[in-house]
């Protein structure tokens, strides 16, 4: 098992232990009930155990020979008080009266007549049993809501408890084994870079924040502005939350965590108090990690929904941005934080002294894969035939927590199977759970639409390669990344503010380069150029009725985009007749039509590099420049 999943229990060992400590209350009570209610004839002979129907005959002769003083009957049992002071208890059957009982085992009855009786209530006795049972039952009572109401957050379903709300419960784990190792005796052992595979690029960047908070002196000695805060970006699963528990663990330092969806639905003003608390809590606890989960879901760009501001959202967002402002240069408390969607979060995050850090995670290419596999097998008894990068071949678009979940599955699969080792069908077995469960995004390709992908990414590639006004390709994968199959990402050299019209050509070119290589290589054409056929004719669109490179149209711009920032686009008004419309349409045509000639036509010269382009992709799965420029030349 991962260390992850060491933390995981630890969190939840306080509640455990507690839960024990209910029961066996609670079965003390019921015992305590059960005593009190079943045997209630016996609880009243409680004053004289040797109650019986056996001694009756003796009260009897007492009573003939008049030496009875008084009669106490207690339900069923007698107490006859002799004029000596000695007691006789006898136990009566219970349909018939004390007085009868004694005149049918022959006691005479003007002695009985002149017997005083007194006549008890069973249930008046002094019974320390019931009272103990209600005792014990209050006691669990109490308990149970003082528990609960200390019960941390996370552990959801306990509903909100408001004598607690404005405090920010973070789980903290703290990885300072060596001070006061006495009372962290639970303590997992931290998440450290080893439970860590892969994500190297993501590991050197925090390796800065690492040094930071074991030596923050060393930087402060020089003036450096500590950096506060670090955004991780990636899809779910990649292994943000594990990272920033690992870069705790690294650094020996607590960790404090919170998730941005906890906010949303509580309270005004309720989210900024816990923000302000967990941030208070960290300082006394500095050097310290403060991890907001989820930052997504607080921190959404403001005013992009319309109206509808949600305030409690904007206070815990304002709350986290005032905390991090107010970090003197000598607080050593890192925030990190993770989203899935970057793309989202407000401008006033990613400013300079907040989340200025950006981490990202991308899902794992093969060697990742094998990488992440070996850290979850560790320990796990594999059958010899197993091969571990075989399986991260297998699994294309799994991110790490899929991966994890696949070696999880397979080893339940083995045990209920009664196997002493994990096998290949167990794997071949859990695959297809985890492919056909709700929860995977990732996609999972044929080897004829990897291919496709493939040779549509190395087309992009090479033709970009082949042109003289595009940007230099950076990366080339054909791992899924939201909707895309794949991507190939060109890197901009600086930042250009005038663009030509053979710069928009050549990337117009660029875009169809997938579309062509499919075309020339398959002879046959999928719907996965969609998206690139829908920017080149954005783009196509642009030079004819924005930029006025078209020698046919001239240099009037057609249509007036209508909008407002906050309501988005409205529309076009058209300004022009519906010839120009037809030209326009025509013009767009012609662009495309010569774009794409020019790129099936680099295709086609460059097919041997293609190949060994596409070849390298279905290997590796990404393709860094450097290769790729190796390959190209
Ligand atoms: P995220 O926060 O990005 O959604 P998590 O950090 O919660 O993802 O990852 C979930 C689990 O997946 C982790 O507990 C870990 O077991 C596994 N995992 C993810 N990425 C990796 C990785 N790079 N190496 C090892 N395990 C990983
Ligand atoms: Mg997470
Ligand atoms: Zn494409």
């Amino acid at each position: 098992m991962n260390s992850d999943n060491h933390s995981k229990r630890k969190e939840r060992r306080l509640p455990k232990r507690t839960l024990w400590m209910a029961i066996a209350l609670a079965v003390v009570g019921l015992i305590a009930l059960l005593y009190y209610f079943l045997p209630k004839d016996e609880q009243s002979a409680s004053p004289n155990q040797a109650a019986s129907a056996a001694t009756l005959p003796k009260i009897v002769s007492a009573v003939a020979a008049g030496e009875v003083k008084t009669l106490a009957v207690r339900g069923d049992v007698l107490v006859a008080t002799k004029t000596d002071g000695s007691k006789i208890t006898a136990r009566k059957e219970s349909n018939i009266s004390a007085v009868e009982t004694l005149k049918i085992l022959g006691a005479p009855a003007d002695a009985l007549a002149e017997l005083p009786i007194v006549i008890e209530e069973p249930t008046a006795n002094f019974n320390p049993t019931g009272i103990l049972a209600v005792l014990a039952i209050v006691g669990l009572i109490t308990f149970l809501i003082f528990r609960n109401s200390r019960q941390p957050q996370g552990q959801s379903g306990s509903g909100y408890n408001f004598s607690n709300m404005g405090r920010s419960n973070p789980r903290v784990i703290s990885n300072a084994h060596d001070k006061d190792s006495k009372s962290k005796t639970f303590l997992p052992p931290p998440v450290t870079f080893r439970d860590v595979a892969g994500a190297d690029q993501a590991k050197l960047e925090l390796l800065e924040i690492i040094e930071f908070l074991k030596e923050p002196d060393k930087f402060v000695k020089l003036g450096a502005r500590i950096p506060k805060g670090v955004l991780m970006a990636g899809p779910p699963g990649t292994g943000k939350t594990l990272l920033a528990k690992a870069v705790a663990g690294e650094a020996g330092v607590p960790f404090f965590s919170i998730s941005g969806s906890e906010f949303v639905e509580m309270f005004v003003g309720v989210g900024a108090a816990r923000v302000r608390d967990l941030f208070k809590r960290a300082r006394e606890q500095a050097p310290a990690v403060v991890f907001v989960d989820e930052i997504d879901a607080v921190g959404r760009q403001r005013g992009a929904s319309m109206g509808s501001g949600n305030d409690e959202r904007e206070q815990t967002l304002n709350q986290i941005l005032v905390e991090m402002d107010g970090f003197t240069t000598d607080t050593n408390v890192i925030v990190m934080a993770s989203t899935n969607r970057p793309d989202i979060l407000d401008p006033a995050l990613l400013r300079p002294g907040r989340f200025d850090r950006k981490v990202i995670l991308d899902r794992p290419d093969v060697q990742g894969r094998e990488a992440i596999l070996e850290v979850h097998t560790r320990g796990k008894p594999l059958a010899p035939d197993i091969s571990i990068l075989d399986l991260a071949k297998l699994t294309p678009g799994f991110v790490g927590a899929d991966l994890e979940n696949l070696v999880n599955e397979a080893a339940i699969l083995a045990a209920r199977r009664n196997l002493n080792m994990i096998g290949r069908l167990e794997f071949q077995d859990a695959m297809e759970r985890i492919v056909a469960g709700p929860e995977r995004q990732g996609k999972i390709l044929s080897d004829y639409e990897r291919k496709v992908v493939a040779y549509h990414e190395a087309g992009h590639a090479v033709v970009m390669h082949n042109l003289e006004h595009s940007d230099p390709v950076h990366k080339i994968s054909i791992i899924s990344r939201g909707m895309a199959l794949g991507y190939t990402m060109p890197l901009p050299e600086g930042d250009k503010y005038l663009r030509s019209r053979e710069a928009f050509e050549d990337e117009i070119v660029g875009l169809l380069g997938g579309r062509a290589a499919e075309e020339i290589i398959f002879k046959r054409i999928t719907t996965g150029a969609a998206n690139d056929l829908e920017r080149a004719t954005k783009l196509a669109r642009a030079m004819v009725t924005r930029f006025g490179f078209s020698p046919t149209l001239g240099l009037r711009t057609f249509g007036e985009e209508q909008g407002n920032p906050y309501l988005g686009s409205l529309g076009e008004i058209r300004n022009y007749s519906e010839e120009m419309a037809q030209t326009i349409d025509h013009e767009i045509r012609h662009i495309l039509d010569t774009a794409y000639q020019r790129a099936k036509d680099i295709v086609v010269i460059q097919q041997r590099k293609l190949e060994a382009l596409a070849g390298a992709l279905l290997e590796h799965e990404t393709v860094e420049r450097p290769t790729f420029e190796a390959l190209m030349a």
